[in-house]
This record gives C-alpha cells, structure tokens and sequence, in this order.
C-alpha cells in the first residue's frame, strides 16, 4: 500500500514507486528518518532516461519561451494556487521524508507558494534598461531573453523549496526545468514536481517542469557536462559545488550555486538577551542543525558569557526530541545513520582539541530512527580547528570575546560566508557589522537583532566564498535564468561609427 500522503497528494500511482521492500538494483528506498523505516522504493531513471527528458526539455523550451512572460505568471499562479491546496500533506511528506518538524515541512512549502507569488508579479516586470548613445539619432536598449532549459540540483535538506525558488524564476523567464532531486528526498520530488506539471499541462503546457531521479554517476555527472543546459542551479556540499562548477566551467556554462555555510552569531553586551536566546537557539538545533544557515558558532561577548551559556545549555536539553511529526517535537533526526556517526565523531574531535562539551552530543539511546542530543562545546579560545568545518547537525561552538572587531574578524575566519547575526542594542555595533566598506560580515546574509536562519523569499540569498557566490528567490535573482542582450537601433540615415572613428 502507497503511504497516505502520496494518495493525498495524488501520486501514490506513480509510475516510478514500488513497494519498499522492492529493493533491486536500479531503485532506490526512501526511509523515514524518525522511525528508521523505509516509506516506498523508487525506479532509478538511467542515462537514457535523462537523454530523452533532456531532449524534451529543449523542444518544451522552443514552445514556453513563445509564450508571453505575463501568461507564463498565470501558470505559475496557478501552481501556487494548487501548493496552497495540497500546503499540509506535502510539508507532512517532507517533514516524513526528511525528519524536519512539521511545522517546518509545512513552513517549506509555504516558501515555494511565496516564491511564487513574487514571480508572478515579476512576470509582468522582468525590466530592461534604456541607456543614452552617445551617437546621434540613435537608440539603445537591454532586453532579457529566455535562457533555455535550466539544470536544477537539489540538497537533501530544502526538498521542495529549492525547487522552488528555482523553478518559479525559471518559469517566468520563460525557461523549462531539469530536476535531478538528492536521493535521500525523491518522494517529496515526486510530489512536488508532479503538482507543477499537473497544473501547468491542464493549462496547456505541458514539459515545462520535469524531473529525473538517478545516481550521481550515472545521471548528476552526464546532466552538468551537457551543453544543451546553459545554466546549471546546484545546491548542497562546498565539495560537489566545486565539481559542478570545473565540469560547467569547462564547457564555458554558467553555475548558481548554493553551497555549504558555517554561520556565526555574535552576542554584545547591551543586546536583548531572551530575544538573543531564542534566535539563536532556533538557529543552532533547529532542523537538527541541518539547514545551510545553521548557527554553529557563537562569539559572546566575556561579560555575559558565563550566564548566557547557561540559559543557551537549558533551552537546549529542554527542547523535545522525537518523530518529526509528533505533536511538541522541537528536534527531528538527522537524515542517515552516518550523519549520526559524523556528528559523534565531530563532538569527540571538538573535545580532544580542548572543547568542553557542556550538553548531548550522543545519538539517543534506545530509539529507532536517527536521533541525536543537540551538542553545546565550549571552546578553549578561537583557536579550535573543527569549528572552521559544517558539520552538518546539531552542533554549537560557544567563543568567548573581548572587543567586537575581534569577534568579526572570527565570523569571518572560515571558507564558508553564507549567513551571519549580530545581537546589540547600540547602532555603533550594528553599523560595525554591516560596515558600508565591507569591513564589517563579509557574507551574504547579514541580521541584526535575528539568527542566522530563516530568511525571507523577498532578498536575494545566497553566500560568498566557499559557499559559492549564488544568489535565488528574491530581488534581482531573477537575472540569472535570463541572457542580457543590448539593443542598439539606429533610426537615423547617417552611419555612425562608436568612439568617433572615422573610417573612409
Ligand atoms: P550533497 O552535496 O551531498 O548533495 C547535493 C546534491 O548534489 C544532491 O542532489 C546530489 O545528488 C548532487 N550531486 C552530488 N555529486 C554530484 C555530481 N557529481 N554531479 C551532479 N550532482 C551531484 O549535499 P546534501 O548532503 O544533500 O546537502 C547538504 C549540504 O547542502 C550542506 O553543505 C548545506 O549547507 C548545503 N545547502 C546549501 C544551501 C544554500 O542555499 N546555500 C541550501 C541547502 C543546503
């Protein structure tokens, strides 16, 4: 029997779902992190799979880039129509797939329906510029074009809302979508892209959003090495961005990449403490620690170190471990049993370089599924050289601070710049931090007075550095799905060289 989700969601007979004890080779099983359980296997699609989805995504793209960019927003509104319908059973088939809690499952969907609604207004936009020639009688303009098929690669740990903020520019723009989904989540791709091409086919679109679930080898390497995909969109670890990026490099395509973070959130002495702690307890063991904008480290300043931790170390071994769809569950699993032994293994490092480890930093005994005790380590001085890695769980390094450029300069002291927060009450810290020179967080998010997680779909996001300088959903992201082109008309008689060349 499908699980009750997928009938909910209308795709329990799926072509590509089995039963999950159907294990064979060219399947993969989706398990329920929480109980340690498989949920259904999945058909594995093959290169020549992808060829043929791939070849269909260009000739879908020669029909949608014809389509006027406002329609292509009504299609989206539908779809975000339809996400608003189906919002519970599909936060539920996330928070089941992947462990998050179900407020939180549902709070990613939302993110999609968001998304959407932003690029249904951008669909009426997409604005160019008109730019003065400096020759007379002449006109030049920049228009955006649609790119073409976009290649879309998504992380475990955002199922449904990377998609998302992909997918919904994509559309708009007038480009068609390829999804390679991450193994650990294919249910919840399943779902998510059969609604998008559900509603868009009914509207007479169909092709625009497709899908294809294979092995990194055999499906991930031949779909970022392919030319017909101008832009390849890859979410997930600092390492495989970096390979994305070689392999599309070498065939002069473009990346967006959304990669590994290692976020800091510095505490002053003047800063509201209870709004301090709930920001940053969120931040730190939220989604078990498995989102890219995870606090994982926190610079307090000396004089209120002591007592803060205390209340950090409180909240933290108070908040409710359990199946992510229980009712009360503040933490989830983590997503594999060797996530499980990573972190172990990270807490055991952190202590052996002289952290103290102040709460959990065990799996949970005598429970099924992938369960661990949020972990608090206090670290001996800035000097502590796994802090400078993300490990991707519920791991928090406690620093301890004198002058607040000191604490900058460590937020800044890792490879990764993803997200970063200050907590203060004085506008001198906050200006420090976000320093108009660039002197102050040199990463791509930036909050004052907030964690380090949750952003809004409103901003672009994204991070620098190592976290590999991307940016999705809001703002001017848009422009990436697009190729620039500028227009220069001439509506005079007279031919006019640039630069005032003369020329015969
Ligand atoms: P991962 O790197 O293991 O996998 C991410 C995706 O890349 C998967 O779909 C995977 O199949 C694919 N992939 C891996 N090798 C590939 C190859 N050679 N060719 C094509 N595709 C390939 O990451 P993960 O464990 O799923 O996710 C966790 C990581 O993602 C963390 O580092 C986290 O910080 C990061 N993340 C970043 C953002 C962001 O917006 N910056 C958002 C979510 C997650």
């Amino acid at each position: 029997m499908p699980h009750p989700l997928l009938e909910k969601l209308g795709v329990a007979s799926d072509p590509r779902l089995g039963p999950a004890s159907d294990a064979g080779p060219g399947r993969v099983v989706s398990d329920n992190p929480s109980a340690g359980e498989p949920i259904a296997s999945i058909r594995l699609d093959s290169a020549a799979d992808l060829e043929r989805e791939t070849a269909a995504a260009v000739e879908s793209f020669h029909a949608w880039r014809a389509v006027p960019a406002p329609v292509r927003g009504q299609v989206v509104r539908a779809i975000g129509e339809e996400l608003r319908r189906l919002r519970e059973p599909l936060g539920e088939l996330v928070a089941l797939e992947v462990g998050k809690i179900r407020a939180e499952g549902i709070g990613e969907v939302q993110e999609t329906i968001d998304i959407a609604d932003f690029a249904v207004g951008l669909s009426r936009q997409l604005p160019g510029q008109v730019i003065p020639s400096e020759r007379p009688e002449h006109r030049m303009m920049e228009q955006w074009l649609p790119l073409g098929p976009i290649g879309v690669i998504t992380a475990f740990n955002f199922p449904n809302a990377v998609w998302g903020w992909n997918a919904m520019l994509a559309a708009i723009c007038g480009d068609t979508v390829l999804w390679k989904p991450s193994l650990l989540a294919p249910l919840t791709a399943i779902a998510t892209n059969a609604i998008a091409d559900r509603v868009a086919t009914e509207m007479g679109h169909p092709g625009v959003f497709r899908l294809v679930i294979g092995t990194d080898d055999e499906v991930g390497e031949r779909l970022i090495a392919d030319k017909r995909l101008p832009l390849i969109s890859a979410t997930g670890s600092c390492r495989m961005g970096r390979h994305v990026a070689q392999v599309v490099a070498g065939r002069l395509g473009k990346t967006l990449l959304e990669l590994g973070g290692n976020n800091a959130c510095i505490v002053e002495p003047d800063a509201d403490l209870d709004l301090a702690l709930r920001g940053i307890v969120f931040g730190a063991i939220g989604t078990a620690g498995q989102r890219c904008t995870t606090t994982r480290r926190l610079y307090l300043h000396e004089s209120i170190a002591g007592d803060f931790t205390k209340k950090l170390v409180a909240a933290v071994e108070s908040a409710a471990i359990g199946d992510a769809l229980a009712e009360g569950t503040l933490v989830g699993p983590l997503i594999t049993q060797g996530s499980v032994d990573q972190f172990e293994s990270a807490v055991k490092v952190a202590q052996q370089q002289g952290g103290e480890l102040l709460c959990g930093g065990t799996r949970v005994a005598g429970k099924p599924g992938n369960h661990v005790h949020p972990a608090v380590v206090r670290a001996p001085s800035f000097d502590l050289p796994i802090a400078k890695d993300e490990t991707f769980a519920p791991l928090l390094y406690v620093f301890t601070y004198t002058d607040l450029e000191d604490a900058i300069a460590e937020n800044n002291a890792v490879d990764q710049g993803l997200s970063s927060a200050l907590f203060a009450g004085s506008i001198r810290a906050s200006e420090r931090f976000l320093n108009p020179s660039g002197a102050g967080s040199d990463c791509g998010l930036a909050y004052v007075n907030l964690g380090t997680s949750g952003a809004e779909i409103g901003g672009a996001f994204g991070g620098e550095k190592d976290t590999g300088g991307g940016r999705e959903s809001g703002s001017d992201s848009w422009k990436a799905y697009m190729r620039r082109q500028t227009c220069t008309i001439n509506f005079g008689t007279q031919f006019h060289f640039a630069q005032g060349i003369s020329f015969g």
